[in-house]
C-alpha cells in the first residue's frame, strides 16, 4: 500500500435523496480477503429506487447502512492469507455479491441467487465502492484485462452483467433483431452486446428525449422510437410487420413490459430484466397465443463475468462509451442526483 492513512471516507445514503459522507477505519484484509483500491464505481438504478430515494429493499434488496456502491472496479493493495489466485496490483471487478460458497446457485457461480444468511451484496449489506478502499472477498473478484478501463469494469460489475446474461440466455445471435424497451444504462448495454452476438437491427424505445439522443449519438441503435401510443406500429413497420425475434425489458415501466411482447415476433423470445413494479396483460392474446419465451433474469452469474470481460477484450469494445458523467466521491451528492434524474448515460464515482 502506498498510503499511510488509516482512515477513509465513504458514502453512505440515508434514503431520502442525500449522501452522507462518513470516517471508517480503512479495513485489514483476513482470511480469503483482499483490499482493493477502489478507481471505479458506478451508480445504478437499483441503488436510486432502492435505496437513494428510500430504503424499500427487503431481504436481498435490504440496505444496511453500509457504504454505498454496489458496481466496484479496482486495484488489489493487499492479500489476505490463505488467498490463491489474486495479489497486490492485480486490477479486478467485483461481482457485487459475495454468497454462502456452498449452496446450489453458489456452485453453479449465481451468488446473486444464494438464499443463505451469508450472503451480502457489497453497497447493500456489507461495505461498497464508494470510498477509497473495499474489503472484497478473493473469490468475488474477476481479473480485469489490461485493454479494459476502470470504467468498463466497473460498467460490468452489474449493468453490462445484466444485459450480458438476459442476452446470452435468450441465445441472442445473427438471425435475430433486437428490441430494447428503456434506453437507460442497461439499454445502452444490451444494443452494445447485442451488436456483437450478431444482431442484425436493433430497435431502441424510451420516454426521455435525451436518452433517445444519446443512445442515436452512440450509434448502438438503429432506430430510437419514442414510447407512445405510435411505438408498436413503427416496430411492425421496421421489421416488416413481423416484430422482433427477441426483445429485451430494461425500463420497468407497466407500459414498457406489454411493448417488448407486443413487440416480439411469434415463437419469439423475451427477457424482464427492469427491476421492480408490477405488470398485468392478457396472457393468451400476448404470450401464450404468440408462443412468447418469456425469461426473468436477475445479474449474472460468477463465469458469465469472467467470460463478459474476457469478451469485450476480445470485441475490442468498451462499456465506457456508455458513462457520461464520472465524478470525484467528494462529488457523490451531484453524481446521485445526476443518476436520479434518469436522463443521462451512467454516471461513475471515479478515484484518479
Ligand atoms: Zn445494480
Ligand atoms: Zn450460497
Amino acid at each position: 500500500m502506498t498510503t499511510t492513512a488509516t482512515t477513509m471516507t465513504g458514502v453512505l445514503l440515508p434514503g431520502n435523496s442525500t449522501v452522507e459522507f462518513r470516517e471508517y477505519p480503512i479495513p485489514e484484509p483476513g482470511y480469503g480477503q483482499v483490499l482493493v483500491e477502489m478507481k471505479a464505481s458506478s451508480i445504478c438504478g437499483s441503488d436510486i429506487r432502492a435505496i437513494y430515494r428510500e430504503h424499500l429493499g427487503k431481504g436481498p434488496e435490504g440496505y444496511q447502512g453500509v457504504i454505498a456502491g454496489h458496481e466496484p472496479c479496482g486495484q488489489i493493495v493487499k492479500a489476505g492469507p490463505g488467498c490463491k489466485q489474486f495479489k497486490a496490483g492485480d486490477r479486478v471487478v467485483i461481482y457485487h455479491i459475495s454468497g454462502c460458497g456452498v449452496c446450489y446457485e453458489c456452485k453453479h457461480g449465481y451468488m446473486i441467487s444464494c438464499r443463505r444468511n451469508h450472503r451480502a451484496a457489497y453497497g447493500w449489506q456489507r461495505d461498497g465502492g464508494h470510498a477509497p478502499y473495499l474489503l472484497a472477498e478473493e473469490n468475488t473478484c474477476v481479473l480485469l484485462p489490461n485493454s479494459l478501463s476502470y470504467v468498463d469494469g466497473a460498467l460490468c460489475a452489474c449493468g453490462f452483467g445484466t444485459a450480458y446474461e438476459a442476452l446470452r440466455r435468450m441465445e441472442v445471435n445473427g438471425q435475430d433483431r433486437l428490441l430494447i424497451t428503456g434506453l437507460g444504462p442497461v439499454g445502452l448495454a444490451a444494443a452494445m452486446l447485442g451488436r456483437e452476438l450478431g444482431v442484425s437491427t436493433i430497435i431502441g424505445t424510451d420516454i426521455s428525449k435525451s436518452r433517445m439522443a444519446l443512445a442515436s449519438d452512440l450509434a448502438l441503435v438503429d432506430h430510437v422510437l419514442p414510447a407512445d401510443e405510435n411505438a408498436l406500429e413503427q416496430i411492425m413497420k421496421l421489421t416488416g410487420g413481423w416484430g422482433c425475434e427477441t426483445s429485451i425489458e430494461c425500463s420497468a415501466a407497466a407500459s414498457a413490459r406489454l411493448l417488448a411482447l407486443q413487440g416480439t415476433r411469434d415463437w419469439g423470445r423475451c427477457a424482464y430484466v427492469g427491476e421492480g413494479g408490477a405488470v398485468s396483460f392478457e396472457v393468451s392474446k400476448y404470450l401464450i397465443h404468440k408462443q412468447i419465451t418469456l425469461y426473468g433474469s436477475w445479474v449474472t452469474s460468477l463465469k458469465h463475468l469472467e467470460e463478459l470481460v474476457e469478451r469485450l477484450d476480445r470485441w475490442r469494445i468498451h462499456p465506457d462509451k456508455t458513462c457520461t458523467h464520472r465524478l470525484p466521491l467528494e462529488q457523490a451528492a451531484e453524481a446521485y442526483r445526476l443518476a436520479a434524474e434518469g436522463q443521462t448515460g451512467k454516471v461513475c464515482i471515479v478515484f484518479e
